[in-house]
């Protein structure tokens, strides 16, 4: 523990020393960008292996297909829960603080980063779930049709008897192996996050430029922080409540929610995040369950973001959307938010699916650009205290009910 508070400390002076390079130094500080990739790469390197050996090590250790149907079915359902609510919080602020009012420059271009998935739809999503190629899917880092595989690979292993020992040991010592590989990866943590914010904030010309960025849309950027620390309570109020957990786990969670900050991706701070579970002696078979499908499917951030950003749109385009159109971006943003990868500025394409199903311009979208990159490492790290929360809670049901414990939480 001692030894990890050190880290932490390591992990927050990097974040704001590179908070302070980059707004004083501006586009100096790019001269970085390449330390902050180079570590980004690194972690993302580690995912797959990582994922398919704790997904099916965490299946294979629950040893009965019925209870995997049950935490399966547990944590689909809370994620979902957790999610709705988020979208709640979003659109009750946003109708509340209303930031879109008074906006007088439009834009009227449809933003490169969304340029040619204009046509993104529900269907997408549900195209996500398998895919012809795994190995594709991999190397696009589509981290859902391997989870779901993995599932079902390991589900079929757990009933082929003794032949599938030798598989489940081999896939318990990569498990092992790439949980080392993170502790040492976890050690460039406080240079990487330093690289990654000093050259973001740097590459909008520094301090100055990025204030006036932010004060042109201010109203807005207000509701989506106020919208998302109102939902990172809730779910501390869920965690205290549902799994008997309190400030010491948020503060063994908080090298992960640093570094969903500094990297903008839940799917590069997943291997943080179980570290950090597990050091917080969160049962096993949790991490290397809910903690993946988590980071995959499980983005409350997100959902909050798009339905306030959506609303702002809206209002800034003099659209009144009543109470069944808001219905519409209720569901719509639960699902866009479970369909956006992991990784940065994801929520802004999926966004679309919101923006089309209540009649909105896309070009909408360029308001929020400048200043989406800040709002994202916001959001991915409430995306990620979501996920840890979701680990805490079903790991409490798994406890309750007598399915599961190795390890007690402290
Ligand atoms: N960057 C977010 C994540 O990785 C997704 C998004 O909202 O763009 O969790």
């Amino acid at each position: 523990m001692q030894h990890n508070n050190k880290l932490l400390w390591a992990i927050l002076i990097g974040a704001l020393a590179g908070i302070f390079s980059g707004w004083f130094f501006g586009h100096a500080m790019q001269s970085v960008a390449w330390v902050g990739k180079l570590f980004l790469n690194l972690l993302m390197l580690t995912i797959i292996p990582l994922i398919v050996a704790a997904v099916i090590t965490g299946i294979t250790s629950l040893g009965d297909v019925r209870k995997l149907g049950k935490l399966g079915g547990f944590t689909v359902l809370y994620y979902l829960s957790t999610t709705a609510i988020a979208v709640l919080v979003g659109l009750v602020i946003v109708n509340i603080i209303q930031p879109g009012i008074g906006i007088t420059e439009l834009s009227d271009i449809i933003p490169d980063k969304v340029l040619g998935k204009e046509k993104t739809g529900i269907e997408d999503i549900v195209d996500s779930l398998i895919k012809p190629n795994l190995v594709a899917a991999a190397a696009e880092s589509q981290l859902l049709p391997i989870i779901l595989f993995c599932l079902a690979f390991a589900t079929a292993l757990t009933t082929i008897g003794d032949k599938g020992k030798t598989v489940i040991h081999f896939f318990e010592g990569l498990n092992d192996v790439m949980m080392k590989l993170v502790i040492w990866i976890m050690y460039l943590s406080p240079i990487g996050i330093f690289a990654l914010i000093a050259s973001k904030l740097g590459a909008t010309g520094g301090g100055e430029a990025f204030w006036q960025e932010m004060s042109s849309v201010g109203w807005y950027i207000l509701t989506v922080i106020i919208g998302l620390a109102i939902h990172a309570v809730i779910l501390l109020i869920i965690l205290m409540t549902f799994s008997r957990r309190g400030r010491d786990y948020v503060i063994h969670m908080l090298r992960a929610l640093l570094m969903a900050f500094g990297t903008a991706s839940s799917a590069a701070t997943l291997p943080l995040t179980m570290e950090c579970a597990i050091e917080a002696k969160v049962d096993k078979r949790a991490v290397k369950f809910v903690l993946p499908l988590g980071a995959t499917i499980n983005m409350d951030g997100t959902a909050l973001y798009e339905a306030v950003a959506v609303m702002f749109i809206a209002q800034a385009y003099g659209f009144d959307l009543g109470i069944t159109q808001q219905a519409i971006i209720f569901v719509t943003a639960t699902f866009a938010a479970i369909g956006a990868a992991a990784i940065p500025s994801a929520g802004l394409v999926t966004m679309i699916i919101v923006l089309t199903a209540v009649g909105l311009p896309i070009e909408g979208i360029g308001l929020l650009l400048a200043i989406d990159w800040f709002l994202d490492r916001i959001r991915t790290a409430v995306n990620v205290w979501g996920d840890s929360v979701g680990a805490a809670v079903i790991e409490r049901l798994l406890i309750d009910s007598n399915q599961s414990v190795t390890s007690k939480p402290s």
